[in-house]
C-alpha cells in the first residue's frame, strides 16, 4: 500500500514538476507537488517498525511551523535569501541521513557506504555553500574572499582529503565517531571554501549549482534509506538543478569550470571601468512621461532596483496606461536579473502581466533598433555594454539586453548606486539615455500621475 501511495506520489511530482515549467500553471504545479509531498510524508510516518514516531512528528511540526510562517511574513525582495538557506537546509538535511545511518551502524554494504558519503559530500558541501550564498545575498558577508595563495589546489586537496576519508569510513563495518565527525567538518569547509571566493556575476550561477547539488545529495541518501520517494524527488531535483545552471551559465557566458575555479572576483576591473566618458543628463517625470507617451513602442526592462522598491504594480499599471493611450508595451527579461533565476518573471506575474507581453533576452534583442523608448527600471549590470565591448571588464562576455540600440533610453535609479558587480555602466552617459532620479516606486508612481493628466 505505501509503495502505492509513493508510486503515485511520485508521478504527481513529475506532473507538478512539468506544470512549474510554464508561468500559467507553475501556481497549480506547486499545489500538487506540495499535496504530493504531504501525502508521501503521512505514508513514510505510516510505515511499519518505523522508530520514534512522536519525535519524528515534532520535528515535523517544528518545521512546518517556521516555514509556513517565514513564508508568509519574507518580503519579494528577500526571496533570494529564502531560497538560499532552504536549499541549504535540504542538503544538510541529506547530509544529516548520512550522519545517522553511518553513526547507527545500519549502513551494511560497502556500495550503500560509498553511495552514503558521496551524498553527505555533496549535501554538506551544498549546505555550508548555501549559507554562505544567502550571507552574500543578504549583504552580511563581504562578497569574495579566497585564500592569498594556491586557492584551487587547497580546494582541490582538501576535496580528495575529504572523500578519501569518507570512503575509508563509509567501508568500514564500524566507522569511528571522530573520523566521521572530522570528515563531516572537512566537506563543510569544502563547501565554504567552494562559494567564498563566487561573487558579482557568477552568483545566479553557483545558486543554482547549489541547488542541483542539493537534489543529487538527496537522491543519494534516498537510496541509503531504500526510499524510492526521496530517489525519484532527488533526482528530479538534481536534474532540473543541472539544466538551470548549464541555462544561467549559458546566459552569462561563462563555463562552469571557469565560475567555480576562476571566479569573477566582483570588484571592478580598473582597466576600462575608468574609460567612461560624456555626462549623465536628467529628466524630470515630465520629460519622461512626454517621452513615453509619444513613443510608438516601449520596452520595460526590469531589475534588481525594481524588486527592491516593490514596484511592480505601479509598473503595470504605467504599462496599461501607455497602452490605452495607444503605445505598445513589452517587458523584456534578462535571465540573471534581480538575485534569483526567474526573480523577475516571478515579480511580473504576481502584479499580473500577461505572459505574452514577457520577452526573453533572445526574442527582444532583435526588435531594440525599433524601439523608440526602452525603459529601464533598477537594471543595471545586465544592460551595461561594457559586456560587449570591455574585455577588462569582470561582466565581459556576457549577453546583455541592448537597450542602447534603442531610440533613446530613460533610466530609474536613486543615484549614482552601481550594479551587483561593482562596474560602472557607460549606458547612463550616452547622448541618447536620460534618467529619472528616485526609488522606482515613487518614480513610477510620477510617471502615472502625469500620463493621466496628459489626458
Ligand atoms: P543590478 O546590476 O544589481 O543593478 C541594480 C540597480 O538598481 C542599481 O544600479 C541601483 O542603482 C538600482 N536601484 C537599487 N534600488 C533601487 C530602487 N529602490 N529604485 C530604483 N533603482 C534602484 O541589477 P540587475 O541589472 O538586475 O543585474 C543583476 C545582477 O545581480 C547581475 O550582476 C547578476 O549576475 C547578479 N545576481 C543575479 C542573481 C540571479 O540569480 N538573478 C543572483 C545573484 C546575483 P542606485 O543605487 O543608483 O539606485
Amino acid at each position: 500500500m505505501i509503495a502505492l501511495i509513493y508510486f503515485a506520489a511520485t508521478l504527481a511530482f513529475v506532473l507538478g514538476l512539468k506544470a512549474m515549467s510554464s508561468p500559467a500553471t507553475a501556481v497549480q504545479g506547486m499545489r500538487i507537488a506540495g499535496v504530493a509531498m504531504v501525502v508521501a510524508v503521512v505514508a513514510t510516518l505510516l510505515t511499519p517498525g518505523l522508530n520514534h514516531r512522536g519525535l519524528i512528528f515534532i520535528a515535523l511540526v517544528l518545521g512546518a511551523v517556521t516555514a509556513w510562517r517565514s513564508a508568509q511574513r519574507v518580503a519579494m525582495t528577500e526571496m533570494p535569501q529564502m531560497v538560499a538557506i532552504y536549499n541549504g537546509l535540504g542538503g544538510g538535511a541529506a547530509a544529516a541521513i548520512a550522519a545517522a545511518e553511518l553513526v547507527g551502524g545500519r549502513v551494511h554494504t560497502p556500495s550503500v557506504g560509498i553511495l552514503a558519503v558521496i551524498g553527505a559530500t555533496i549535501g554538506a558541501v551544498a549546505f555550508a555553500g548555501s549559507v554562505i550564498a544567502w550571507a552574500k545575498l543578504d549583504g552580511r558577508l563581504a562578497r569574495v574572499w579566497r585564500l592569498p595563495k594556491a586557492h584551487n589546489d587547497a580546494v582541490l586537496f582538501l576535496a580528495i582529503l575529504t572523500l578519501g576519508l569518507g570512503l575509508t569510513l563509509g567501508v568500514s563495518d564500524h566507522p569511528d565517531g571522530f573520523g566521521l565527525f572530522l570528515f563531516f567538518v572537512l566537506a563543510l569547509a569544502l563547501g565554504g571554501l567552494l562559494t567564498l571566493p563566487i561573487g558579482g556575476a557568477d552568483m545566479p550561477v553557483v545558486i543554482s549549482l547549489l541547488n542541483a547539488f542539493t537534489g543529487l545529495a538527496v537522491g543519494f541518501e534516498g537510496y541509503v534509506l531504500a526510499n524510492p520517494m526521496l530517489i525519484v524527488a532527488g533526482i528530479v531535483v538534481g536534474a532540473s538543478g543541472t539544466l538551470l545552471t548549464v541555462l544561467m551559465a549559458k546566459a552569462m557566458n561563462r563555463p562552469i569550470g571557469n565560475v567555480l575555479f576562476a571566479p569573477l572576483t566582483g570588484e571592478a576591473n580598473t582597466t576600462g571601468a575608468e574609460t567612461v566618458s560624456g555626462r549623465l543628463k536628467e529628466y524630470s517625470a515630465t520629460d519622461a512621461a512626454a517621452a513615453l507617451r509619444y513613443a510608438q513602442q516601449v520596452v520595460i526592462v526590469p531589475g534588481y532596483g525594481m524588486a527592491v522598491a516593490g514596484a511592480q504594480h505601479k509598473v503595470w499599471e504605467l504599462a496599461q496606461l501607455l497602452e490605452e493611450a495607444g503605445v505598445t508595451v513589452k517587458f523584456a527579461i534578462h535571465p540573471v536579473a534581480g538575485r534569483m533565476p526567474g526573480h523577475m518573471n516571478v515579480l511580473l506575474a504576481e502584479a499580473g502581466v500577461p505572459y505574452e507581453k514577457i520577452f526573453d533576452l533572445e526574442e527582444i534583442n532583435g526588435e531594440f533598433p525599433q524601439t523608440d523608448v526602452a525603459l529601464v527600471i533598477g537594471a543595471n549590470d545586465v544592460v551595461n555594454p561594457a559586456a560587449r565591448t570591455n574585455s577588462g571588464s569582470p561582466i565581459y562576455g556576457m549577453p546583455i539586453l541592448n537597450v542602447d540600440q534603442a531610440r533613446e533610453v530613460i533610466v530609474i535609479k536613486r543615484g549614482k548606486g552601481k550594479g551587483y558587480s561593482g562596474i560602472e555602466n557607460e549606458l547612463f552617459y550616452l547622448d541618447h539615455c536620460h534618467l529619472v532620479y528616485g526609488s522606482a516606486q515613487e518614480v513610477v508612481a510620477a510617471l502615472i500621475a502625469e500620463l493621466k493628466a496628459m489626458g
